[in-house]
């Protein structure tokens, strides 16, 4: 068995299916927020596909750029912060940390060497778990040869619908050691997946007040494929105007599986 197969098998052994019964919203379980601390060392972004319609970065960036905050001060435009692509080296508490919560790594305008050295800083960090995720599926692909994917990089991509599915095959050809697939906001029906390869599992819909709706049909299908594929499937939210009302019960289920390492 190749390594990466055997590492994602181990993980899939450490799992605790987080299958809750129930039977109003009131009995909504606490959703482990996996994600601790942002590491922004890029912020800016441009949209590249559907699911960037609603895109929260940019209202945010919009938002610092008023209140003056100086690494705003381009707003949305792309903005390589140098001095924060080792901050996570300063960090000696264990974190798991969501690389680019304001931008997308992996956008051509950004120098390949900046990319690399942001993964080198991972690298050197074996404390902290770094979540990656982008849309550039294809840029991904093309670099991830010249990365060192040591196994606390979990490499994930965006597919919110079926016109995106190729993305799940550039990241499966990456050599990365943990994958996730992150369907949200899922906004169209995604059809049969080919998980092969993909350890987890993410949907969520979306949420604010231009959300776009996502169908019970859509979210379940892919429940049942990530089952017969052995995938850990999270299904965070139903999205909508009123979130928090609308939480994640899923035919009389929460489904909340994580890695082992993104548990508390
Ligand atoms: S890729 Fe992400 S950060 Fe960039 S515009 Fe789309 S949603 Fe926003």
């Amino acid at each position: 068995m190749n390594e990466d197969l055997k590492s994602c098998n181990m993980e899939k052994s450490n799992l605790t299916r987080s299958v809750h019964k129930g039977r109003s919203q009131n009995s909504e379980p606490k959703i482990v927020e996996w994600t601790e601390k942002p590491w922004n060392p890029i912020t800016g972004c441009v949209k590249v596909s559907t699911g960037c319609a609603n895109c929260y970065a940019e209202k945010t960036a919009d938002w610092l750029q008023r209140i003056n905050n100086p690494r705003y001060k381009n707003g949305f435009r792309l903005t390589l912060h140098e001095d924060l692509l080792d901050e996570p080296l300063k960090w000696r508490k264990p974190r798991r940390i969501f690389i680019g919560s304001m931008s997308d790594i992996f956008q051509r305008a950004i120098p390949e060497d900046f990319v690399l050295r942001a993964f080198e800083t991972m690298n050197q960090s074996p404390q902290h778990t770094f979540i990656v995720l982008t849309k550039r599926a294809d840029r991904m692909e093309e670099l991830s040869a010249k990365i060192n994917w040591t196994d606390n990089i979990w490499l994930g991509v965006t597919v919110e619908e079926a016109a995106y599915k190729d993305r799940i095959d550039c990241l499966r050809n990456t050599p990365a050691v943990r994958k996730f697939v992150c369907a949200e906001p899922l906004i169209g029906d995604l059809g049969q997946v080919n998980l092969t390869g993909i350890d987890w599992l993410v949907i969520g819909g979306e949420s604010g007040p231009n959300s776009r709706p996502m169908d019970e049909e859509w979210v379940v299908s892919l429940r049942d494929q990530c089952r017969l594929q052995n995938v850990m499937f999270t299904f965070k939210q139903w999205g909508g105007v009123k979130r928090k009302e609308n939480g994640s019960l899923l035919q009389g289920e929460y489904h909340h599986d994580l890695p082992a390492v993104m548990r508390d």
